[in-house]
This record gives structure tokens, C-alpha cells and sequence, in this order.
């Protein structure tokens, strides 16, 4: 009976591969490497961190950018009961070339989605009449279609 198990115990022993054998043996000696392995990491990614901490600036900062335009769509369609995704707005801020339609301003720090014909004015939620804008130019142009805010955008430049 014993002899069985030690057979089964042996077949086993012997259906794992090399290394494993090795790291049942030398567990100690494993965990020691492991540690080791550990610390060398810790030390590299430190050093990592410190070569390339322009890159990961950046790189979280436009993270947190994302993720403000991210909760600014989220509430905007919650208001609105629209459903644009992050994509429709990306792409809607590469065509404007990531400024306001009307005051060219860069709309790095947030931006407003504007209903190019109001929707009191019989505008719909379709992505072709939303561009986006900043807030001044969207307060102040309320219900105004395209059309007349330029016209009215103009009269104050031209003032
Ligand atoms: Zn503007």
C-alpha cells in the first residue's frame, strides 16, 4: 500500500518539469531569489520613474484630461439624454482642431457641447449638428441659430 503512494508520489514527483522540482527543493533558496528579484525591480522601476518622469507627467496628465472629458460627456448626456460617447466628442475635437467654432479659443481646460441649430429651434441630438464650444460663446449664444450668432459674433468684433 505505502509502496503505491510512493509510487503514485514518484510519478508525480516526476510528471513536473525541472524547475519546478528544483524551486519544491530549494523553496528557501527561491523565496530568498525572489526577494532579491524583488528589490532589484523596485530599484529599477524607481529609476524608471525618474529617467522618464516627463513622459509619465504627461502621460498622466492627459489621463486626468480624458477622464474630466470623460465625466463632463457622462453629465452632459445624464442632462440631456443624449448619447454621445468619448469617441463622437475626439473626433469632434480633432475636426474643429480642438478650438471653439466661433471664438477659435483652445478648449484644452473643458468645453461646452453646443446644438449648432438650438434644439428650441428644431435642432436634434444628431452628432452632425453638435460642435463644440467654450463657455463664454455658449452662454451667449443661448438660442441663436449658427447663423445668427456669427452674425451677432461678428457685430461685437466689428463694434
Ligand atoms: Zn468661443
Amino acid at each position: 500500500m505505502i509502496e503505491g503512494l510512493e509510487v503514485i508520489k514518484n510519478s508525480a514527483w516526476f510528471g513536473l518539469d525541472i524547475k519546478t522540482r528544483y524551486r519544491l527543493k530549494n523553496r528557501e533558496k527561491e523565496l530568498e531569489r525572489q526577494k532579491k528579484a524583488n528589490l532589484l525591480n523596485r530599484g529599477y522601476q524607481i529609476e524608471y520613474r525618474k529617467r522618464n518622469s516627463e513622459r509619465i507627467k504627461e502621460r498622466r496628465r492627459l489621463w486626468n484630461e480624458r477622464n474630466k472629458r470623460l465625466l463632463q460627456i457622462k453629465n452632459y448626456n445624464y442632462r440631456n439624454g443624449t448619447e454621445f460617447s468619448a469617441k463622437d466628442i475626439d473626433i469632434l475635437f480633432t475636426s474643429q482642431g480642438g478650438v471653439c467654432t466661433y471664438c477659435r479659443e483652445p478648449l484644452m481646460d473643458g468645453f461646452h457641447i453646443d446644438h449648432i441649430l438650438p434644439k428650441k429651434r428644431g435642432g436634434t441630438n444628431n452628432l452632425t449638428n453638435i460642435h463644440l464650444v467654450c463657455k463664454r460663446c455658449n452662454l451667449s449664444k443661448g438660442a441663436k441659430t449658427h447663423e445668427e450668432y456669427l452674425k451677432y459674433f461678428e457685430e461685437i468684433l466689428n463694434d
